[in-house]
This record gives C-alpha cells, sequence and structure tokens, in this order.
C-alpha cells in the first residue's frame, strides 16, 4: 500500500515525502481511511506505530484551508506531546500552509488569545487550557470537523476526565472523533459510549 493510494490532496502527498515517509505503516494503512469517510474511529496503539501521522494526516486532509476557522482539535496528555504533535502538523501541512497552534498549560494566556484571534486551522492542545479557551469563547468550535483525543487512557490517569467531558459539550453532538490509546480500560469504553457512534476499531 502507498500513500498515493489514500487519495490525498496533492500538497498534503508532498509535505508527507518531503518528512521522509515512503510507506503509511499499518495504523496509517488502515486508520486514515475510515476517519476520511467520516467514521469515528478508536485506534489500539502504542506510540512507535505511527499513531501521530494517522491523525494529523486525517486532519490535514479534512481541513478546508480557505477557511480560517479551528477545524480539527486535537489533545493530548501533556505539553511535550501536543507541542511534538503541532511540530509534526506544521511539518506535514507545511505545504498547505496550516496555521496551527499550541494551546497548552504553562504559557502565557494572552498568547493563546492572540493566536486564536488571528485565526488557526488547527488547535492541539492539552485538555485543561483548551477547556479553559473553549469555555471562554476564545476557541470557536462551530466549525470543527474532527475531535482527536490521543492518548486518551493517559489523560484520563493524569486526571483530565472532567475537562475533556466539558469540551465534549461543546461540541455538536454528531461530532466526528477519533481516539487513540495504549489501552482501553472501562473508563475509555465509558468515554466512547458517551461520544462515540458506531467507532471503527482498529488494533496494532
Ligand atoms: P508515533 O507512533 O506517532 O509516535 O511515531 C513513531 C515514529 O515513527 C516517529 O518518529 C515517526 O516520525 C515515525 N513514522 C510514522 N509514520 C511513518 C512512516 N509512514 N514511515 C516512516 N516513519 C514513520
Amino acid at each position: 500500500d502507498t500513500f498515493d493510494a489514500l487519495g490525498l490532496k496533492e500538497k498534503l502527498l508532498r509535505g508527507i515525502y518531503s518528512y521522509g515517509f515512503e510507506k503509511p505503516s499499518a495504523i496509517q494503512q488502515r486508520g486514515i481511511k475510515p476517519i476520511l469517510c467520516g467514521y469515528d474511529t478508536i485506534g489500539q496503539a502504542q506510540s512507535g506505530t505511527g499513531k501521530t501521522a494517522t491523525f494529523v494526516i486525517s486532519s490535514l486532509q479534512l481541513i478546508d484551508y480557505d477557511i480560517v476557522a479551528c477545524q480539527a482539535l486535537i489533545l493530548a496528555p501533556t505539553r511535550e506531546l501536543a507541542q511534538q504533535i503541532q511540530k509534526v502538523v506544521l511539518a506535514l501541512g507545511d505545504y498547505l500552509q496550516v496555521k496551527c497552534h499550541a494551546c497548552v498549560g504553562g504559557t502565557v494566556v494572552r498568547e493563546d488569545i492572540d493566536k486564536l484571534k488571528q485565526g488557526v486551522h488547527m488547535v492541539v492542545g492539552t485538555p485543561g487550557r483548551v477547556y479553559d479557551m473553549v469555555s471562554k469563547k476564545h476557541l470557536l468550535v462551530d466549525k470543527l470537523k474532527l475531535f482527536v483525543l490521543d492518548e486518551a487512557d493517559e489523560m484520563l490517569s493524569r486526571g483530565f476526565k472532567i475537562q475533556i467531558y466539558e469540551i465534549f459539550k461543546n461540541l455538536e453532538s454528531n461530532m466526528q472523533v477519533a481516539l487513540f490509546s495504549a489501552t482501553m480500560p472501562k473508563e475509555i469504553l465509558d468515554l466512547a459510549d458517551s461520544f462515540m457512534r458506531n467507532p471503527k476499531m482498529i488494533l496494532v
């Protein structure tokens, strides 16, 4: 299988090849298509499988770049991971000129507000700061197409359950969701039951 076979935008393909990827990994082969077809998707996958590029490529493909509004929102358990994901977004989305902001704790709130006001296509962040920005309407989610939870088990074990549920409450009830988690404890299945519809399950 190849990236060419996924039907991606030309500029996205160029970004992928420039980044040095030649062929999709197993999770990319199995995960990108269902997300692009609009299915809620659960990927049970560890780091090292290529899960980041799975949801980054999917998000970059789904965005309409003529509209400057947040269309993909990615949550991660730590600042470091969120910033790392943002780097992958900016690299793979270089030719698309994607505008992506990292909303993470420990940074100046005013700068988040300014960046969001300037306009973004995508936001990557940690649950606390993202909830703060969403609840205060600095981050508008009315144009959101895809909500991604990365390392969902880690987010729950770090105590972000309430923030995640609160963010969900601000989203349209039929929002497309992609959830990645190394493990599938009951709390994750409960989250999926509450907010996802007939998710496609991918185990790698
Ligand atoms: P992840 O599981 O997202 O943490 O990715 C693990 C590592 O695999 C990262 O260093 C990625 O850059 C790399 N990687 C992801 N997808 C591919 C691919 N299709 N080809 C080569 N390397 C990849």
